[in-house]
């Protein structure tokens, strides 16, 4: 089969739909590859949850690309009693490769977004206390809210500036990228030691303190200074 003059393959099912991120000001999309996500990158995030905040190298978990949701809806998911809120910056890449100089390391971003790490954290728990892996509590459908794009071009590479959620009204989340124990460039040298980066892959860059539960009809506002606001409905 031929498309605009280019030889297509005969896949035997439908063709899964690339999963995409709006960019900010332009009709375009951002198609993305991989989700990494930091673990435990702000002290007093790391403490709340019950863990030495010393600098132990980094660990990453993965959702699911297509679990990125532009749509500002965050349907209640099944199999949990305990969702909650994790409010971080997104780093998306528009080029990477191996064992990346931390140097080099920003000069591979396209842009940043706001994103929710949304988690089922009795599930999680669970998966902790057993030894299991953590898809279960942090990949699920629809897990990662994220708002459009800004370009690196446009807006930098923020590195200090207040990070904060609030949920119908009530400040819950509160930081400042400046926390961050592994900073943006340090987590993509680390993560191109262990994987091949690529053009399309995001980083969840991690959550200040003051995560906590969401209900249905819950409206969240996130917001990373210098980078935008990401409104949320919990269905
Ligand atoms: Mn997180």
């Amino acid at each position: 089969m031929t498309r605009g003059g280019r030889v297509m393959p005969d896949y035997v099912i439908e063709q899964p739909k690339v999963p995409a991120i709006p960019v900010a000001g332009t009709e375009a999309l951002f198609p993305v590859r991989r989700v990494y996500c930091i673990g435990r990158n702000y002290a007093a995030h790391a403490i709340e949850m019950g863990h030495d905040p010393d600098r132990e190298p980094p660990f990453f978990f993965q959702k699911n690309p297509d679990g990125l949701d532009p749509s500002g809806i965050f349907p209640y998911p099944v199999r949990s009693e305990d969702v909650h809120h994790e409010i971080e910056m997104a780093v998306a890449l528009k080029s990477g490769g191996r064992s990346i100089p931390v140097g080099a390391a920003l000069g591979h971003v396209f842009g940043y977004a706001v994103a929710l790490d949304m988690t089922r954290r009795d599930l999680q728990g669970e998966a902790k206390a057993m030894g299991r892996p953590w898809e279960i509590g942090k990949a699920f459908e629809r897990s990662a809210p994220i708002g459009p794009l800004r370009t690196a071009a446009d807006i930098g590479h923020p590195s200090a500036g207040r990070v904060a959620l609030r949920v119908n009204g009530e400040l819950r989340q509160e930081g400042d990228l400046n926390q961050m124990i592994w900073k943006v460039p340090e987590m993509i040298a680390y993560l191109s030691d262990y994987f091949e980066l690529a053009a399309g892959d995001v980083i969840l860059s991690g959550t200040p303190a003051g995560v906590g539960p969401v209900r249905r009809g819950d409206r969240m506002e996130g917001s990373v200074e210098g980078v935008g606001e990401l409104v949320v409905t919990v269905r």
